[in-house]
């Protein structure tokens, strides 16, 4: 049910409190998956990065934000590769390898 699914941005991470902080689709209506500095107008912001490179980002932002860089890496590690868009990118990881 869409009323139970948790709010958090399914790229980054972030809590989504309000509908305006969603992600947008390409005809300008709501994605709820995704927040609006990951997603807009029905593609990434930050289209080829890496789950890495996702994660060394959310760390800098965390940063800013005052988090202990301790705390931030804890933050990052164990909650970005849980997230839609980069379990996807795990798994065609995996694949290849085997
Ligand atoms: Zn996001």
């Amino acid at each position: 049910m869409e009323t139970a699914k948790r709010n958090i941005c399914e790229s980054c991470g972030m809590p989504i409190r309000h509908l305006s902080q969603f992600g947008t689709h390409i005809d300008g209506s709501v994605n709820t998956e995704y927040c609006q500095y990951c997603y807009k107008h029905g593609a990434f912001t930050d289209p080829g990065i890496t789950m890495e490179e996702k994660i060394k980002k959310n760390i800098a932002i965390a940063r800013k934000m005052g988090i202990s860089l301790e705390e931030a890496e804890i933050r990052a590690f164990s909650t970005i590769p849980r997230l839609k868009r980069w379990k996807k990118h795990m798994e065609s990881v995996l694949n290849q390898a085997s």
